[in-house]
Order: structure tokens, then sequence, then C-alpha cells
């Protein structure tokens, strides 16, 4: 018997006023029912919007060191939790447990640094045109905030988003995704075990096209984060516009990964392996493109064959596992269509292309780490975010013909070149459209004191974590004082 999971709407965990919910499977064996969440209703929603709008101004006007004591006792109770934590995240989700612990222990560094920048948060003193006038400016809550969180990092991204809205004195709803909402439970439950003030964090579980989208044109809700598709992106963006509500919205990527002819092609190797098969390439930071110097493609991928060689698919739970399941059989099912239309455009195998069935795999969603070479600019693998264990190789001749390739779709969110050449890389980091650009490092490395946001289709609105994760939760206001006798 799976456990059933409650909401928590005011403090409370409480089901749905409809009486109705859904199950989650383990993408490992599809025949494992986790566990059962509440299929929330617009009633639900409703009660959850309520409750955060209530709270609003208590949490408000309490110091932002009283604020950081209540989430420094949920980020004690993080640190305790890790394991159980990672345990639920790869149960859901199909990551490895050592993926999954990773999540969590990041997690825990973003929340610290939010904490303490939320601490830091200051306004500005300018003199005034006005003799004896006093003049600043500060930074103020927006209000009720929703949070709409994805499954590929269902843990780490509420955290990157709630702590700076709750330091800046917001109140949240949380809808996380339906494939993953063990991760939200989880991470709601930390504030409430901590003694957060009943209202500040709402949860509610189940469909986006449903809640989410009521949470969306909600009036009491003031802004709306949101980490998923491109597609649900722009609709969210759209649906916020007459309410004049803003948006933030992390969204897909066709993360490129340069490597020029005088590269250390061992070390570029094994960073496309990484990076395109860590999480079965479900992070949104995932290497998708491999974009080789012509010179030196057939090494490059003889080292990178070695590499896949090296991956252990299996259950994210087996300790040999390095690389678990996708995410679902939806998610399944997009990435071998993925694979079949490259075939078909003409893309060639290097390795992989199938789902794997031996050792029962066939009951879970397990897919080989899958490359492609030959691999052409308007290719739909080389256009298309597939969300998956794929990589498309694609070489060039020369450097400008490497930059206009790896710009040369509608996503911009990471990025890397792999040389030896200073000029050359700094040209790479000034011209290559991405939210992110290494150099001699895989494309999806970040640290939490620094933004994470992508541009073009991947991105919009002021980024997410460093400096920049808690301005998206406030408003300006700006003060004149006129002392008078
Ligand atoms: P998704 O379908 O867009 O779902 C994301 C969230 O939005 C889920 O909670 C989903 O709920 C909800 N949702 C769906 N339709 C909605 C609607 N009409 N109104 C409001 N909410 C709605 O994305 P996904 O397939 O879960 O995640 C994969 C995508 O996320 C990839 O494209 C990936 O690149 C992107 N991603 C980006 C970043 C980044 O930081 N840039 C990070 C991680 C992932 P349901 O569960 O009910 O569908
Ligand atoms: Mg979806």
């Amino acid at each position: 018997m799976s456990v059933t999971h409650l909401n928590c709407l005011n403090g409370a965990w409480v089901p749905s006023a409809g009486g109705e919910t859904y199950e989650q499977r383990n993408p490992a064996d599809l025949a494992q029912v986790t566990a059962r969440f509440q299929k929330s209703t617009l009633a639900d929603t409703r009660a959850a919007v309520a409750a955060a709008k209530q709270a609003f101004p208590a949490w408000a006007r309490l110091s932002v060191y009283e604020r950081a004591e209540h989430l420094n006792r949920a980020l004690q109770l993080m640190k305790e939790r890790v394991e159980a934590i990672a345990a639920v995240i790869t149960a859901e989700n199909g990551k490895t447990l050592k993926e999954a612990r990773g999540e969590v222990v990041s997690a825990i560094k973003e929340m610290e640094f939010q904490i303490n920048e939320g601490v830091r948060l200051g306004g500005e003193m300018l003199p005034t045109a006005q003799a004896g006038v006093l003049a600043y400016q500060i930074r103020r809550p927006i209000g009720p905030v929703a949070v709409i969180a994805p499954w590929n990092f269902p843990f780490n991204v509420p955290a990157r988003k709630i702590t700076p809205a709750l330091m800046a004195g917001n109140t949240c709803v949380l809808k996380p995704a339906q494939l993953t909402s063990g991760a939200g439970v989880e991470f709601v439950r930390l504030y409430v075990d901590a003694g957060l003030p009943p209202g500040v964090l709402n949860l509610v579980t189940g469909s986006g096209k449903l809640i989410g989208d009521e949470l969306v044109t909600h009036p009491d809700i003031h802004a709306i984060t949101f980490t998923g598709s491109t597609e649900v992106g722009m609709a969210i963006h759209e649906k916020a516009a007459p309410g004049l509500k803003r948006t933030q919205l992390e969204m897909g990527g066709k993360n490129p990964l340069v490597v020029l002819a005088d590269a250390d092609l061992e070390a570029a190797a094994a960073s496309a392996a990484l990076a395109a098969f860590a999480c079965a390439g479900q992070w949104c930071i995932s290497t998708s493109r491999a974009i080789v110097h012509r010179s030196v493609l057939a090494p490059f991928l003889e080292l990178l064959k070695g590499h896949v060689a090296k991956i252990v698919v299996g259950a994210g739970t087996e300790a040999a596992t390095t690389m678990g399941p996708v995410c679902g059989e939806a998610q399944l099912k997009g990435v071998l269509k993925g694979i079949e239309k490259a075939k078909a455009e003409g893309a060639k195998l290097l390795c992989g292309g199938q789902q794997l069935m031996d050792g029962g795999k066939g009951a879970g969603c397990f897919v080989a780490p899958t490359v492609f070479t030959d691999v052409t600019p308007e290719m739909s693998i080389a256009q298309e975010e597939i969300f998956g264990p794929v990589l498309a190789v694609m070489a060039f001749d020369d450097f400008e013909e490497a930059i206009t390739i790896a710009n040369g779709v509608r996503y911009g969110l990471g990025a890397s070149i792999y040389t030896r050449d200073l000029a050359r890389a700094m040209e790479f980091v000034n011209r290559i459209e991405a939210g992110l650009a290494h150099v001699n490092m895989h494309t999806a490395y970040k640290e939490p004191q620094f933004s994470f946001g992508g541009v073009k289709l991947s991105g919009h609105g002021i980024p997410e974590a460093g400096k920049t994760g808690i301005e998206f939760f406030t408003e300006h206001k700006t003060i004149f004082i006129q002392p008078v006798a």
C-alpha cells in the first residue's frame, strides 16, 4: 500500500475538497506506485491562494532576521533529511541516489546563499536636488507568489525559488509537477515541521492545466515563477499579461559544446558524456549538441564512445548504476520519437538509439545513452529539445561556422567551448547567445552565488539564483522626506 499525501493549506495537511487522488509510478518499474497525491480542484487552489493572501501582511512585517530564523530552522531539517529526501526523488524521478543526494545538497547551498542575500537586501540612498530632503529607495515584497515546478529538479527548483521569495517577505503557493509531487511534499514538510507561520507556504498538487492555470490567472497572485517547457512558459506569460503580473520563466535548452581543433579532446569528451547523460539527459542545461572541428572529429568520437561505454544504466537505487531511467512513460515515448525522427532525417547512430529491455528494464523507462553523428544544423535533432539521453554531434570547418551553428537555435541557456586559444574562447563567450557560457568546463556548471537563467526562448524575466535571485520577488519604493520644524 502506498502512502497518500495531502495538500498543505494554511499550515494544515488536508485532503482535496473533491476527494480524488492520483498515483505516481516509479519510472524504474512502472508496476510500482510510489505514492498517491491530492487531485486538487479549483476550490483547493483558491483556498491556498486565500491562505497566502491572509498570511502576507504579518509575514511581510516581520524583520528580515525573524524571517531568516524561520528559514534557517527549515534548512537545518533539510540537512538532517538528505537521505530520506533523496530516496523520494529517486523513486519518483528515476535519477540515481547519488544524483538525488547531489540535488538536495545543491538545494542546501542555494538556500544558505539566498537566506544570507535576503538579510543583506539593502536599498540606496542618494543626494537630492532639495537641500534638507532625505531621499532613499527600498525593496518591498510583491504579495502572494505562485511557484510552478518541474519534475527534473523537483526539490532544488522549489528551494531556489521559494527561499528568496519568502526572504523578501512574500508568501507562496507551490504546485509541484504531477510526476514528482513527493519532492514538493517533502520540501513543504520541512517548513511546517520548522514551525513556519500558517499560510506563508502552501502546497497544492495536481494538474498544471487546471490548478496551474488557476494560480496564473488568480487576481490575488502577484507573480509567477515557473520552470518547465518553453511551450507552457509562453502560455503562462500570455495569461499573466492581462493582470500585469510579473513572470519568471526558466525553460528549455539545446545546449552546445563546441570543440576546437586545439582542444584537450579527452577533457571535452568526458564533459560531453557527463553533461549529456547525467540524470538521463534531463538537466535543462544538459549538453545536447557537440559541435566539433572536422579535423578532430574521429578521435573525439572514439574518446566519447569510450566514456559512453562505461555508463551503467539501471534503477537509481542500485549502487552500480550511473544512469537511471527517463522520468515516466510520456517522457520515454517522447525521447524514442525524437530518436526515430533523427534516424529518418539521416543522422547516423554512433551508439544507443533504443529502449533497453534486458534484465527487467522493460518494466521501466530505460533508454540507452544515444549519440548521433552526421547531424546537420537544420535537422530536428539539432533544433528541438529532446530532454533525454541523446547527444547530436555536428562537424564544422571554421570558427565562424561553429558560432553560427551554436547560435542557430531558438534556445539560449548554457554553452561551452573547449580550446587552449584564449582569444577564441573570449570571442565565444562574448558572441554566444546564452545565459551561461563556459570555457573548458561542461555546459551545466553553475554556482549559487551567480545568476541562473537563459536568453531567447530559454528564459524570461529576472534570472534566478545569485544576487538577482531575490530581485524578481521585490518591488521598488522611493521615499522623499522633508523634515518640518
Ligand atoms: P512542463 O510540462 O512545462 O511542466 C512544468 C510545470 O508546469 C509542471 O508543474 C506542470 O504541471 C505545469 N503546467 C503544465 N501545464 C500548465 C499550464 N497550462 N499552466 C500552468 N502550469 C502548467 O515541463 P516539464 O515537461 O515538466 O519539464 C521539462 C521542461 O522543463 C524541459 O523543457 C526543460 O528544459 C525545462 N526545464 C528548464 C529549467 C531551467 O531552469 N531553464 C530547469 C528544469 C527544466 P503538470 O505536472 O500537471 O504537467
Ligand atoms: Mg509537460
